[in-house]
């Protein structure tokens, strides 16, 4: 899906080659006519990359800074917040869902695949959803079925695999050890 943001473009240290400013027109275009480009779309890299890419300085922040000051997300941070809220949704899923719910559920994934700001995330996730399809038929089996998609991404990133068979206890009982009760 194309989206205004989808080239991010190192900024030239020679300020005339910067020189078409595309905020500056509003008018979706810039001024020598060419299709508006916003300048960078934060949630689509993560903090360390962004400051890279963009013409600006700007100090490094950590991500606990960065939450506590209440920035907006970069991929890191949208990803955590979003993974949270999957995996609790498909906890708290019904056992025995309907046919309705069931549809519903599909479709949700498939809508989140079309709009889930980092657009590379989301060309991803639209590329395991043709051979990976959400298996909706209870809550287990759908918590099942978001943690092995996440590790999908783990194993991407290069992260370590979460071990599904705990995936309850994480998002919904608290671990076995009484730790979070
Ligand atoms: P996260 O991976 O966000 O995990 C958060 C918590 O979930 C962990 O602390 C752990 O307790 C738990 N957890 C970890 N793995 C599992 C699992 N398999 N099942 C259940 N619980 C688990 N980033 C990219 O750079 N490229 C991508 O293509 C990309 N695609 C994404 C697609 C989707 C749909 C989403 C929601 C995010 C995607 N991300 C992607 C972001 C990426 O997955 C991480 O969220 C981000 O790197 C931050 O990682 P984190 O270390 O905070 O932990």
């Amino acid at each position: 899906m194309a989206m205004p943001f989808d080239v991010p473009r190192k900024p030239s240290k020679d300020p005339n080659k910067n020189g078409t400013d595309s905020r500056a027109t509003g008018n979706g275009q810039d001024s020598a006519g060419h299709k508006r480009v916003m300048p960078h779309c934060k949630a689509c890299t993560d903090f360390k990359t962004w400051m890279e890419l963009t013409a600006n300085p700007r100090r490094e922040m950590s991500r606990k800074e960065r939450e506590e000051k209440q920035c907006p997300l970069d991929s890191s941070l949208l990803g955590n917040n979003t993974w949270s809220f999957l995996h609790t949704m498909a906890a708290y899923y019904p056992a025995k869902p309907s046919a309705e719910q069931q549809y519903k559920m599909v479709k949700f994934i498939e809508l989140l695949s079309d709009f889930y700001p980092c657009h590379k995330c989301a060309a991803h996730l639209r590329e395991d959803l043709k051979t990976f399809k959400p298996d909706t038929k209870s809550n287990e089996a759908l918590s099942q079925w978001f943690c092995q998609l996440h590790n999908k991404v783990n194993v991407r990133l290069g992260k370590a695999e979460f071990d599904c068979s705990k995936v309850l206890e994480r998002w919904r009982d608290g671990w076995e050890d009484g730790t979070c009760d």
